[in-house]
């Protein structure tokens, strides 16, 4: 009596408050098993690589074989993606990452964040993988400017063992700042902690989930330090309130987010080892690497409105070490034990591989000459085949002038029709695209370094857009798209990652505030420029003696206003180098 009584006190007070009369989902004293399994930056890796690491296929075996272990101890999964699904191997990128979504569904995945490589196409093609896909694409903090509203799903509802599980998708708010500008005229990103306070007060006001979990693709920087990108899951977690999130499934910044002290993430962590995941102001913050290499399982028990993370581990999917054996042969030896390729999935993905690797012989262009790209002229001279590529990194990204190591150039192309195999040659080294924006004053410093590399080592650099005089130690006569540099003013500079990151002796600007990782891979961003410039004429990236260089200063003894001595024996051959190469 006195009880009912009570009961219906409460009900009334929240009728009065207004409050739905909606009972929270878990019944008291039970205890409610669940396992949240992830990855995320798949990157095109639906395919085991060349040494039978990864692939979908093993990746279905294991997650069935921890589906039917966490069943059989009374438990339920949730298999969640921290998104970037597409970009990254040629024969994904050909089918529009369609091997990719429908190897997923095999699998079973339930919810994925969006990530920023997801607007490497146009929107159209996105909306086709939300087809294929039979799990929702989820983000919560991108919106169409001219409606202002979302554009896509923003949260999903799961019922695991009778408890109730939001899945929120949040994406990085850089994604429009690194991706390819074209496709963001109608798209905003709002701040991804600021949206996702508001859907989770939305949803304990109407749905009541049991348990919170984002699903994002923001990154995972420690302490929060996250430098020249947008703010990470570390940051989220502690700019909310704590228990707005039980768990954060990440993704981007691609690390296997394991903890080697408070805010310390392992810097070089070992398959098959023991991790620890990160916790922030009471949210357990989960990233499974990259590529499919590991499965992220998270094994939580829930009790009384309780959750506690029981177990934490990643599982290494087929990762593999070289060997040297004794005898000087070389062996590929796995991390833990090897897993069997589900044939189910081999049967699906298959035929899509061979197309894959058909597609890769297909003409996507063609050049009126030959493009030099051979190891004799690129650590030499400035070639024709490096002012493409230079030319379509700047396109990429609105640079006013582009770098790279000659070394960095792997293979001439002949006149002709121009495959993407053709292009992979060129640029095997799936390096991304990135740039930075500097003062001239700084370009100048820079330039100072890279142009003096020595002729005749993979260093010696290929330039666009700029001609100076180098003379072994600093440049002048910098000019860039024929105007002279101007101390103050801002200029973009376009190069790859393997030089940003000090590749080659160049300096590293990775720190720098105006650096952007676009994560375009090099081969894709060419075959783009190829397939949208062509026929290319050849002569229109033939070098005209823009780089010139002169005797050291250090070598001769010279008065400030004298004019530097040409360095001529090398000079000369150089020009007749640079002539010769441009004839081809
Ligand atoms: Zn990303």
């Amino acid at each position: 009596m006195l009880l009912l009584k009570k009961k219906t006190l409460t009900l009334l007070a929240l009728a009065i408050l207004g409050a739905p009369i909606a009972a929270q989902a878990w019944v008291k004293d039970r205890v409610y098993k669940f396992t949240v399994l992830h990855t995320n930056d798949h990157h095109g890796r639906f395919w085991q690589n060349e040494h039978d690491e990864y692939g979908l296929a093993a990746q279905k075996t294991m997650m069935d074989q921890i589906k039917y272990d966490v069943q059989a101890h009374g438990g339920a999964v949730l298999i969640l993606s921290g998104g970037d699904i597409n970009t990254g191997v040629p024969e994904s990128d050909l089918q529009d990452a369609e091997p990719d979504f429908r190897g997923m569904n095999l699998v079973g995945y339930d919810a994925m964040a969006i990530g920023n490589h997801e607007f490497d196409n146009p929107l159209s093609v996105l909306r086709q993988q939300q087809k294929w896909a039979k799990f929702p694409l989820l983000s919560a903090n991108i919106y169409q400017k001219s409606t202002g509203k979302r554009l896509f799903q923003p949260w999903a509802l799961f019922n695991r063992m009778g408890l109730k599980i939001a899945v929120i998708g949040l994406t990085t708010d850089d994604t429009a700042k690194i991706g390819n500008p074209e496709y963001f005229t109608d798209i905003v990103f709002h701040k991804p902690a600021t949206e996702a306070k508001a859907v989770v007060e939305e949803l304990r006001q109407h749905e009541k989930p049991d348990v919170i979990i984002a699903a994002t693709h923001m990154g995972h920087y420690d302490n929060g330090n996250h430098g020249s990108n947008a703010p990470g899951d570390v940051e989220m977690a502690r700019e909310l309130p704590a228990g707005y999130l039980d768990m954060i499934v990440g993704g981007h910044s691609q690390d296997p987010v394991c903890m080697a002290k408070e805010n310390v993430k392992q810097s070089d962590y070992v398959p098959g080892t023991p991790c620890q995941p990160d916790r922030q102001n009471g949210t357990w913050i989960v990233q499974a690497h990259e590529w499919g290499k590991y499965i992220g399982r998270a094994d939580f028990t829930f009790l009384n409105g309780k959750l506690t993370l029981e177990h934490y581990e990643l599982v290494p999917i087929n990762l593999r070490h070289k060997v040297t054996n004794a005898d000087g042969s070389v062996s590929w030896i796995n991390y833990t034990q090897e897993i069997a390729k589900n044939p189910a999935m081999m049967k699906l993905l298959t035929p899509f591989q061979k197309k894959g690797e058909a597609q890769l012989n297909v003409k996507i262009g063609s050049v009126d000459g030959h493009l030099e790209g051979d190891r004799s002229k690129v650590r030499f001279v400035q070639t024709n085949l490096a002012r493409v590529i230079l030319s379509a990194q700047m396109e990429r990204t609105g640079a006013d002038f582009a770098v790279m190591s000659g070394g960095g150039v792997r293979d001439s192309v002949e006149a002709g029709d121009i495959t993407y195999k053709d292009v992979l040659k060129v640029q095997p080294f799936g390096n991304t695209l990135v740039y930075v924006d500097m003062k001239g004053s700084e370009v100048e410093k820079y330039l100072a370094v890279v142009a003096n590399k020595q002729v005749d080592s993979g260093a010696y650099a290929q330039f666009a857009n700029v001609s100076l005089t180098a003379d072994g130690n600093g440049v002048h006569n910098v000019k860039i798209k024929g105007e002279p540099l101007q101390a103050d003013k801002t200029y973009r500079m376009a190069t790859l990652s393997f030089n940003a990151t000090g590749g080659d002796g160049y300096p590293v600007i990775t720190q720098l505030p105006g650096y952007v990782n676009t994560g375009f891979v090099d081969a894709e961003v060419l075959k783009q420029y190829i397939e949208k410039h062509s026929p290319l004429q050849a002569a229109a990236f033939a070098p005209h003696d823009e780089i010139l260089y002169q005797q050291k200063a250090a070598a001769t003894e010279q008065k400030a206003d004298e004019p530097p001595k040409k360095w001529r024996l090398a000079r000369i051959e150089l020009a007749m180098r640079e002539a010769w190469s441009s004839l081809f």
